[in-house]
């Protein structure tokens, strides 16, 4: 049986480090940082997923400041309100919660926020000075996931890593960190051929596909680290359920080291982005003040 990596456990770890560098930056300039949570219509996964975020923010030391909105806000009513947010000095992050109603141009939203206050990493800015390995705001998930690794294998160098998933939010900034971090990457995809015999050759396998249980034992090289993004939520024996896109019970005992769902990832995602508003806010101050030593961690 592989060992498990505690994702609830790292992240309580590093919520201990953003609440030490949150009360820091409050000592030392009297700031307090202010995270801007914009939330469009009622999706009630969204829900949910701004729920925690508002409460980690809290217990980080962070005040979060709620913006909901109807599901019929227009395009230049929530342009408007990203604008207002990159102005306010109080506000030293916005996250505009995805998916948006369809109507909504996500992109064109995204490109309003400001590069420095872009907490979820996905202006075209922080995309491409990762890809150029600049510095930049990260996309929470990959960079949870990063730190998940780097606990389980310390030196990730030379090491052949799999990423399944292309998407922007997750498959393709994970496989820029896993090339920043030196090792072999291959991307696989919904049209990647003999996809089983492409991840039986992965030290590290990042599954982040949405479906559930893809990932069966014979995918795995056996002593692998498995890291499951995935979070799909299932019926079995009548119960509602949520699973990863890894087959756990089936893996588990292939794998060197795997991440449970719940439990693994998710927690890290949340834990990052409050590592990212740290993150900001320090780039931000450190603009205004120069002369300050604003503490790097
Ligand atoms: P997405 O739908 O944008 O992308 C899925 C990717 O998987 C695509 O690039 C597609 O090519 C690939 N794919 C689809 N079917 C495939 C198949 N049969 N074989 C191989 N590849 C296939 O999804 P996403 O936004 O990247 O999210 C992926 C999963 O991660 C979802 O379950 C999502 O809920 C979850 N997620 C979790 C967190 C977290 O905090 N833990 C954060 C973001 C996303």
């Amino acid at each position: 049986m592989g060992h498990i990596i505690n994702g609830k456990q790292l992240s309580a770890e590093v919520l201990q480090q953003v609440a030490a560098d949150v009360a820091a930056l409050k000592a030392e300039l009297g700031v307090t940082l202010g995270l801007a949570v914009v939330l469009v219509g009622d999706d009630p996964a969204s829900q949910v997923y701004v729920r925690n975020k508002v409460r980690q923010a809290g217990e980080a030391g962070i005040r979060s400041i709620e913006h909901r909105l109807p599901a019929d806000t227009s395009q230049a009513t929530l342009n408007a309100l990203v604008d207002s947010l990159n102005h306010d000095p109080k506000v030293h992050g916005i996250l505009v919660q995805l998916p948006l109603p369809d109507h909504l141009d996500e992109d064109d939203i995204i490109a309003a926020i400001n590069p420095d206050k872009d907490v979820d990493g996905f202006h075209p800015l922080n995309v491409g000075a990762l890809a150029a390995a600049q510095p930049g705001l990260v996309p929470c998930t990959p960079l949870g996931c990063m730190i998940m690794l780097q606990q389980a294998h310390g030196n990730l160098s030379g090491k052949h890593a799999v990423v399944i998933g292309r998407s922007n939010i997750v498959g393709k900034p994970m496989a820029a960190l896993l090339l920043q971090a030196s090792c072999t990457v291959t991307i696989a995809h919904s049209r990647t051929r003999d996809i089983a015999a492409v991840c039986r050759d992965a030290d590290i396998l990042v599954a982040a596909v949405g479906r559930p249980e893809l990932v069966k034992a014979d995918w795995i090289k056996p002593g692998a680290t498995v890291i499951d993004v995935g979070i799909n939520a299932i019926e079995r024996d009548g119960k509602r359920k949520l699973v990863g896109d890894v087959d756990f019970v089936d893996v588990a005992p292939v794998a060197g080291a795997i991440t449970p769902v719940p439990g693994g990832v998710g927690p890290m995602t949340i834990a990052c982005l409050m590592k990212n508003t740290v993150t900001a806010a320090r780039k931000q101050l450190s603009d205004i003040q120069p002369a300050v030593a604003v503490g790097q961690s």
